[in-house]
Protein backbone atom coordinates (compact mmCIF):
# COMPACT_ATOMS: atom_id res chain seq x y z
CA UNK A 1 0.00 0.00 0.00
CA UNK A 2 1.35 3.29 -0.37
CA UNK A 3 2.00 5.43 2.41
CA UNK A 4 -0.97 8.66 2.11
CA UNK A 5 -2.61 5.07 3.30
CA UNK A 6 -0.68 4.23 5.63
CA UNK A 7 0.16 7.11 7.29
CA UNK A 8 -3.44 8.14 7.98
CA UNK A 9 -4.38 4.72 9.11
CA UNK A 10 -1.32 4.70 11.64
CA UNK A 11 -2.06 8.33 12.68
CA UNK A 12 -5.80 7.60 13.50
CA UNK A 13 -5.49 5.02 15.46
CA UNK A 14 -2.39 6.46 17.66
CA UNK A 15 -4.93 9.58 18.23
CA UNK A 16 -7.79 6.74 18.80
CA UNK A 17 -5.76 4.94 21.40
CA UNK A 18 -4.03 7.35 23.27
CA UNK A 19 -5.25 10.60 24.99
CA UNK A 20 -4.30 14.01 24.34
CA UNK A 21 -2.56 14.31 27.60
CA UNK A 22 -0.98 10.93 27.66
CA UNK A 23 1.14 11.22 23.63
CA UNK A 24 4.28 11.89 22.72
CA UNK A 25 5.19 15.49 21.82
CA UNK A 26 4.64 15.42 18.25
CA UNK A 27 2.18 12.39 18.42
CA UNK A 28 1.12 12.16 14.71
CA UNK A 29 4.87 12.37 14.01
CA UNK A 30 5.66 9.33 15.71
CA UNK A 31 2.60 7.14 14.63
CA UNK A 32 3.15 8.25 11.10
CA UNK A 33 6.86 6.91 11.47
CA UNK A 34 5.83 4.13 13.07
CA UNK A 35 2.90 3.01 10.65
CA UNK A 36 5.35 3.16 7.80
CA UNK A 37 8.55 1.77 9.43
CA UNK A 38 8.48 -1.93 7.69
CA UNK A 39 8.80 -0.13 4.39
CA UNK A 40 11.50 2.14 5.32
CA UNK A 41 13.17 -0.52 7.44
CA UNK A 42 12.86 -2.83 3.80
CA UNK A 43 15.27 -0.53 2.13
CA UNK A 44 17.95 -1.18 4.61
CA UNK A 45 17.08 -4.80 4.83
CA UNK A 46 16.87 -5.80 1.24
CA UNK A 47 20.70 -4.20 0.90
CA UNK A 48 21.54 -6.78 3.17
CA UNK A 49 19.35 -9.62 0.79
CA UNK A 50 16.07 -9.36 2.17
CA UNK A 51 13.27 -9.87 -0.11
CA UNK A 52 10.22 -7.35 -0.48
CA UNK A 53 8.09 -7.91 2.25
CA UNK A 54 10.28 -10.23 4.49
CA UNK A 55 11.96 -9.83 7.36
CA UNK A 56 10.24 -6.59 7.95
CA UNK A 57 6.96 -7.26 7.08
CA UNK A 58 7.21 -10.65 8.90
CA UNK A 59 4.81 -11.59 12.21
CA UNK A 60 7.72 -12.29 14.38
CA UNK A 61 9.21 -8.54 13.86
CA UNK A 62 6.10 -7.03 14.72
CA UNK A 63 5.92 -6.97 18.66
CA UNK A 64 9.66 -6.47 18.28
CA UNK A 65 9.19 -3.89 16.56
CA UNK A 66 6.47 -1.90 18.52
CA UNK A 67 8.60 -2.39 21.43
CA UNK A 68 11.25 -0.42 19.89
CA UNK A 69 9.14 2.46 18.90
CA UNK A 70 7.49 2.22 22.44
CA UNK A 71 10.51 2.44 24.56
CA UNK A 72 11.58 5.25 22.37
CA UNK A 73 8.50 7.25 23.06
CA UNK A 74 9.22 6.28 26.51
CA UNK A 75 12.29 8.12 26.00
CA UNK A 76 11.96 11.02 23.70
CA UNK A 77 8.30 11.28 24.07
CA UNK A 78 8.20 14.45 26.95
CA UNK A 79 6.83 14.29 30.15
CA UNK A 80 3.51 12.58 31.32
CA UNK A 81 3.80 10.03 28.31
CA UNK A 82 1.64 6.44 28.72
CA UNK A 83 3.03 3.61 29.88
CA UNK A 84 5.41 1.14 27.83
CA UNK A 85 2.67 -1.03 27.59
CA UNK A 86 -0.29 1.48 26.83
CA UNK A 87 2.65 2.47 24.01
CA UNK A 88 3.43 -1.11 22.60
CA UNK A 89 -0.04 -1.75 22.12
CA UNK A 90 -0.47 1.51 20.60
CA UNK A 91 2.27 0.69 18.03
CA UNK A 92 1.36 -2.62 17.83
CA UNK A 93 -1.81 -1.82 16.26
CA UNK A 94 -0.09 1.08 14.43
CA UNK A 95 2.52 -1.74 12.69
CA UNK A 96 -0.83 -3.96 12.65
CA UNK A 97 -2.35 -1.39 10.42
CA UNK A 98 0.59 -1.41 8.07
CA UNK A 99 0.72 -5.47 8.16
CA UNK A 100 -3.30 -5.78 7.41
CA UNK A 101 -3.30 -2.77 4.40
CA UNK A 102 -0.60 -5.15 2.73
CA UNK A 103 -2.03 -8.15 3.08
CA UNK A 104 -4.85 -6.55 1.32
CA UNK A 105 -3.62 -6.00 -2.01
CA UNK A 106 -2.45 -8.68 -4.37
CA UNK A 107 1.37 -8.69 -3.76
CA UNK A 108 2.00 -11.31 -1.14
CA UNK A 109 3.43 -10.78 2.34
CA UNK A 110 6.01 -13.38 3.66
CA UNK A 111 4.98 -14.27 7.35
CA UNK A 112 7.96 -15.97 8.74
CA UNK A 113 10.74 -15.25 6.49
CA UNK A 114 13.51 -16.24 6.30
CA UNK A 115 12.48 -19.30 8.40
CA UNK A 116 9.21 -20.28 5.92
CA UNK A 117 8.22 -19.66 3.19
CA UNK A 118 4.56 -19.17 4.20
CA UNK A 119 3.08 -16.33 2.37
CA UNK A 120 -0.31 -14.98 1.64
CA UNK A 121 -2.27 -11.78 -0.18
CA UNK A 122 -5.87 -11.47 -0.12
CA UNK A 123 -6.08 -8.99 -3.82
CA UNK A 124 -8.96 -6.60 -2.07
CA UNK A 125 -7.46 -3.29 -2.84
CA UNK A 126 -5.78 -1.51 -5.24
CA UNK A 127 -2.31 0.10 -4.74
CA UNK A 128 -3.98 3.88 -4.52
CA UNK A 129 -7.32 3.89 -3.17
CA UNK A 130 -8.75 6.88 -4.13
CA UNK A 131 -12.25 7.00 -2.74
CA UNK A 132 -10.50 7.21 0.74
CA UNK A 133 -8.47 9.75 0.08
CA UNK A 134 -11.41 11.59 -1.10
CA UNK A 135 -13.44 10.81 2.45
CA UNK A 136 -10.92 11.65 4.50
CA UNK A 137 -9.69 15.20 2.87
CA UNK A 138 -13.90 16.00 4.07
CA UNK A 139 -13.13 14.27 7.43
CA UNK A 140 -10.16 17.46 8.23
CA UNK A 141 -12.22 20.14 6.09
CA UNK A 142 -15.04 19.12 9.04
CA UNK A 143 -12.60 18.61 11.34
CA UNK A 144 -11.26 22.14 11.15
CA UNK A 145 -15.06 23.90 10.46
CA UNK A 146 -16.36 21.84 13.43
CA UNK A 147 -13.16 22.31 15.77
CA UNK A 148 -13.84 18.37 16.62
CA UNK A 149 -11.98 16.26 19.10
CA UNK A 150 -8.99 14.56 17.86
CA UNK A 151 -9.96 11.14 19.22
CA UNK A 152 -13.50 11.38 17.81
CA UNK A 153 -11.57 12.46 14.55
CA UNK A 154 -9.41 9.46 14.41
CA UNK A 155 -12.20 7.46 15.03
CA UNK A 156 -14.54 8.45 12.42
CA UNK A 157 -11.31 8.28 10.28
CA UNK A 158 -11.26 4.62 11.28
CA UNK A 159 -14.78 4.51 10.30
CA UNK A 160 -14.00 5.35 6.83
CA UNK A 161 -11.22 2.79 6.39
CA UNK A 162 -13.52 0.31 7.71
CA UNK A 163 -16.33 0.66 5.54
CA UNK A 164 -14.20 0.75 2.40
CA UNK A 165 -12.58 -2.48 3.88
CA UNK A 166 -15.56 -3.98 4.11
CA UNK A 167 -17.53 -2.92 0.34
CA UNK A 168 -14.47 -4.50 -1.16
CA UNK A 169 -14.68 -7.86 0.76
CA UNK A 170 -17.93 -8.11 0.00
CA UNK A 171 -17.07 -7.23 -4.38
CA UNK A 172 -14.23 -9.76 -3.82
CA UNK A 173 -16.59 -12.23 -2.38
CA UNK A 174 -19.39 -11.58 -5.23
CA UNK A 175 -16.91 -11.64 -8.25
CA UNK A 176 -15.40 -14.75 -7.27
CA UNK A 177 -18.80 -16.30 -7.12
CA UNK A 178 -19.49 -14.88 -10.89
CA UNK A 179 -15.84 -16.05 -12.24
CA UNK A 180 -16.95 -19.32 -10.55
CA UNK A 181 -20.25 -19.34 -12.49
CA UNK A 182 -19.54 -18.17 -15.41
CA UNK A 183 -16.20 -21.00 -15.57
CA UNK A 184 -19.11 -23.47 -14.25
CA UNK A 185 -21.73 -22.61 -17.19
CA UNK A 186 -24.21 -22.70 -14.59
CA UNK A 187 -27.86 -22.13 -14.89
CA UNK A 188 -27.68 -19.87 -12.57
CA UNK A 189 -29.12 -16.18 -13.24
CA UNK A 190 -26.15 -13.77 -12.72
CA UNK A 191 -26.67 -10.08 -11.99
CA UNK A 192 -23.39 -7.57 -12.40
CA UNK A 193 -22.63 -4.71 -11.75
CA UNK A 194 -19.64 -2.36 -11.99
CA UNK A 195 -18.52 -1.55 -8.07
CA UNK A 196 -18.41 2.36 -8.32
CA UNK A 197 -15.17 2.27 -6.34
CA UNK A 198 -13.55 0.10 -8.78
CA UNK A 199 -15.29 -0.49 -12.37
CA UNK A 200 -12.87 -2.84 -13.53
CA UNK A 201 -14.47 -4.97 -10.47
CA UNK A 202 -17.94 -6.50 -10.48
CA UNK A 203 -20.60 -6.80 -8.29
CA UNK A 204 -22.27 -10.58 -9.11
CA UNK A 205 -24.74 -12.03 -7.69
CA UNK A 206 -26.90 -15.68 -8.67
CA UNK A 207 -30.18 -16.15 -7.79
CA UNK A 208 -32.77 -17.09 -10.58
CA UNK A 209 -32.57 -19.38 -13.71
CA UNK A 210 -31.48 -18.11 -16.91
CA UNK A 211 -34.74 -19.04 -18.80
CA UNK A 212 -36.46 -16.45 -15.87
CA UNK A 213 -33.71 -13.92 -17.03
CA UNK A 214 -32.49 -14.51 -20.64
CA UNK A 215 -34.59 -11.90 -22.96
CA UNK A 216 -36.29 -13.14 -26.54
CA UNK A 217 -35.44 -11.63 -28.84
CA UNK A 218 -38.97 -10.06 -30.12
CA UNK A 219 -38.54 -10.68 -33.93
CA UNK A 220 -37.35 -13.95 -33.97
CA UNK A 221 -38.58 -15.60 -30.80
CA UNK A 222 -35.59 -16.95 -29.35
CA UNK A 223 -33.74 -16.38 -26.36
CA UNK A 224 -30.74 -14.40 -26.75
CA UNK A 225 -27.81 -17.09 -24.95
CA UNK A 226 -26.16 -15.92 -21.96
CA UNK A 227 -22.82 -15.59 -23.80
CA UNK A 228 -23.90 -13.25 -25.76
CA UNK A 229 -25.74 -10.89 -22.85
CA UNK A 230 -22.54 -11.45 -20.93
CA UNK A 231 -20.07 -10.39 -23.47
CA UNK A 232 -22.04 -7.24 -24.07
CA UNK A 233 -21.72 -6.68 -20.35
CA UNK A 234 -18.14 -7.53 -19.41
CA UNK A 235 -15.28 -6.54 -21.23
CA UNK A 236 -13.42 -9.64 -22.64
CA UNK A 237 -11.57 -9.95 -19.25
CA UNK A 238 -9.90 -13.76 -18.41
CA UNK A 239 -11.41 -14.70 -15.42
CA UNK A 240 -9.34 -17.82 -14.94
CA UNK A 241 -5.79 -16.20 -15.27
CA UNK A 242 -7.16 -13.06 -13.52
CA UNK A 243 -8.23 -14.64 -10.44
CA UNK A 244 -5.17 -17.17 -9.95
CA UNK A 245 -2.69 -13.99 -10.51
CA UNK A 246 -5.25 -12.25 -7.43
CA UNK A 247 -6.10 -9.78 -9.72
CA UNK A 248 -4.59 -6.40 -10.23
CA UNK A 249 -3.27 -3.31 -7.66
ZN1 LIG B 1 4.76 -2.57 3.38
Amino acid sequence: MEWITHTATGFFIGQAMVKPEERPRRAGIWWMAASVCPDWLEVLTTWFGDIHRGVTHSLYMWPILALIWAAAARRWGGQGVASLQKLWLTFFAVIGSHLLLDIMMSYRLYFAWPFSNANGAWGIMPFYDLYIFVAWLLLLAINRWRKWPSVMTAKVGLAIFLVMFSLRAMGKVRTKDLAENMIASTTEQIETRPTYYQPWILYARSSRTLPDWTPINAITGDRVSPDQIISRWFPPIRWRSFFHHGGRG
